[in-house]
Order: structure tokens, then C-alpha cells, then sequence
């Protein structure tokens, strides 16, 4: 694998613009559009609130680790893989999370669109999870348009 970058942030929502500017960072070198860049760049916002906010519950307690892992890859010349990967909770239902408009977290009013958005903006996804151990979101994207 080519130009890997590994980063590893707090699992909070304030850190969600941070993870999109380094989205933006690394994808921009592949010659993007504008659309493809924002598209990239908000898969992986989504992938890191989900992270933040239903891996690790909302859980204010600062004594609790809230890693939250993004890995870039460059796979092909033109093809872009994001990893985003945390050490919360899990999913019980992928099938379920994924569907538009499924959302556990009706409290704060989500739309349950992330996933949605996910698999919209990028060519593939895949979702790795373990009840009580944690989740990785694998993004897939060729950049086409130049
Ligand atoms: P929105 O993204 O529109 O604000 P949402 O986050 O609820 O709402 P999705 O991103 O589609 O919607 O996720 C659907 C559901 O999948 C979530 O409500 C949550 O239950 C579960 N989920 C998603 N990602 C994770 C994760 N990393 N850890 C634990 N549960 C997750
Ligand atoms: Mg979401």
C-alpha cells in the first residue's frame, strides 16, 4: 500500500471538523473534483460521528479511552480507502444501522441518515463490528471525474 496515514483522535464530536480537514488533506493530493472531495470528506464525518457518538455512548467520563482510528490508504492509483474504526460499543443489527432513517438515538434527534449518506457518497462500504468491542467502517472510493 501506498501513502498510508494512520491517525488516531479523540473520539468527541468537537474533533469531527478536524477529521474532515484531514480527510480533505489526503484526498485532495488525488486530484479530486470539488463534488468528490466533498463527498469523501463528508462519508468520513459521518463514519467519525457515529464513531464519537454511539461507539462511545456519550460517555462523559474523562478517565474512559475514546480512540477513535482513521487509516488512508491509497489501494490503486485512483482509489481512495478510509478506514474509521473505535473501541465503543458495537452494533447488535448492521442491517438494521443501515437502514435510512434507522436511528437508536432519537433523544437527540439524529435522522439515522449516516450510513445512508455513507454508502451514497462512496463506491463501497463495509462495517466490521463486535458487540462490546467495537466497529471499523471501511469507505472505498475511486476518484473518476478529473
Ligand atoms: P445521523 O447519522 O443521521 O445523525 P444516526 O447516526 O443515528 O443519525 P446512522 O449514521 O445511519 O444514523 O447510524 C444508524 C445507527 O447505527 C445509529 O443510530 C447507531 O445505533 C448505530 N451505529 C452507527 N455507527 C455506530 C458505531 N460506530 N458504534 C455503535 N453504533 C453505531
Ligand atoms: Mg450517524
Amino acid at each position: 500500500m501506498r501513502r498510508e496515514l494512520k491517525v488516531q483522535l479523540e473520539g468527541i464530536l468537537e474533533n469531527q471538523s478536524l477529521a474532515r480537514a484531514i480527510a480533505a488533506a489526503y484526498a485532495a493530493e488525488m486530484d479530486p473534483t470539488v463534488d468528490e472531495l466533498t463527498e469523501i470528506k463528508t462519508a468520513v464525518s459521518e463514519a467519525f460521528s457515529n464513531a464519537a457518538l454511539h461507539g462511545y455512548g456519550g460517555n462523559e467520563d474523562e478517565k474512559v479511552k475514546k480512540p477513535v482510528y482513521m487509516e488512508f490508504s491509497q489501494i490503486a492509483p485512483e482509489t481512495l480507502m478510509i478506514k474509521v474504526a473505535d473501541e465503543g460499543t458495537g452494533i447488535e443489527d448492521i442491517a438494521k444501522a443501515m437502514e435510512p432513517m434507522f436511528t437508536t438515538d432519537t433523544d437527540r434527534n439524529r435522522s439515522g441518515m449516516g450510513f445512508t449518506v455513507m454508502e451514497t457518497f462512496m463506491d463501497s462500504i463495509g462495517v466490521s463490528t463486535r458487540v462490546g468491542e467495537g466497529t471499523e467502517v471501511r469507505l472505498v472510493k475511486t476518484i473518476r471525474q478529473k
